[in-house]
């Protein structure tokens, strides 16, 4: 566990380092544009909400959830986790317009655990890395428009960035404060991608299992992660979502399990595919996949 805070220039590289893992078709092979004309094709396909003979509750549907990473003004530096403000613009204008409604991860979870009802054709809209470009570009616009968001932090990181005055938003991530702001307003909810997991150092891929690892090195790991950014939430006064977002999509065939013993009931993977969720069905939601939305494409929703 890193308990110094490591500098600014570390920060930088790990940040634009785990993007260009999360694209390497090598790796989270879950973004490639092979997968992603795949799942269209099943989501197109896919089960239509249902409701219970003789009621009108939806017991079954389709939830599509977004994943955004960096906010930019300046075209030249759109990259396949970077898109324009503009065209972030012109994702919720098409979002309203399909009649979708963006909801947040706690409506999610009373659906799936209790029934509680979403409105028609919900959407999740999730930001990834918590960048300060949120803060300042994705925010107003979202408050404006009453919608929701989440915003997954990496905890050290939104430390580091508390403690400095360098905000350029090129690279910076948001501070304490203003995730505090935008998380009492109920426009984003600040999830955990991890106080110090979201690493490739020392073996470590993300939250996965490391190779030759024991099941309870494994599970003390995540423990003491997550120790880490509870203690973080609550001194920054943070709600403690359950929620949890697998750095780089990676995780392990005993995560899912671990993660709910420690108290998380929902966590967002970066496969892309449409979420059929069923009320009463609590598993689906550790397995919740997610739509990149690269720049020069057109909206992964019908
Ligand atoms: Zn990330």
């Amino acid at each position: 566990m890193r308990k110094t805070i490591p500098p600014l220039l570390v920060i930088l590289l790990l940040l634009s380092a785990g993007c260009v893992r999360d694209l390497s078709p090598t790796l989270p092979a879950e973004l490639g544009a092979a997968s992603i004309t795949a799942e269209q094709t099943a989501a197109s396909t896919a089960a239509k909400p249902t409701a219970v003979p003789g009621t009108t509750a939806v017991q079954e549907l389709r939830l599509p959830i977004l994943m955004y990473h960096q906010l930019t003004t300046k075209p030249e530096r759109t990259h396949e986790l970077c898109i324009t403000l503009e065209l972030f613009k012109q994702d919720l204008d098409e979002i309203e317009k399909k009649g979708y409604t963006p909801v947040s991860m706690a409506q999610v979870i009373d659906f799936c655990e209790q029934g509680k009802p979403l409105p028609p054709k919900p959407i999740v809209l999730s930001f990834d890395d918590g960048y300060e470009s949120f803060y300042v570009y994705a925010y107003p616009l979202l408050k404006e428009r009453k919608m929701h968001a989440t915003l997954a932090v990496i905890g050290w990181v939104a430390d580091r960035f508390s403690k400095v005055s360098d905000h350029r938003l090129k690279y910076s991530c948001c501070t304490w404060e203003q995730l505090r702001e935008m998380a009492e307003d109920g426009t984003a909810e600040v999830l955990s991608h991890s106080w110090d997991l979201h690493t490739m150092e020392k073996g470590r891929n993300g939250a996965a299992q490391k190779k030759g690892e024991s099941i309870e090195d494994y599970r003390a790991a995540l423990a003491e992660d997550m120790e880490y950014m509870h203690k973080a939430f609550e001194r920054a006064k943070l709600p403690d979502v359950p929620v949890f977002v697998y750095p780089y999509g990676a995780f392990s065939p005993d995560s899912a399990e671990i993660l709910r013993s420690l108290g998380i009931r929902a966590a967002f993977q970066c496969d892309s595919r449409v979420n059929i969720l069923r009320a009463g069905d609590t598993d689906a939601l550790m397995r919740l996949g997610r739509f990149n939305r690269p720049p020069g494409k057109p909206l992964p929703i019908e």
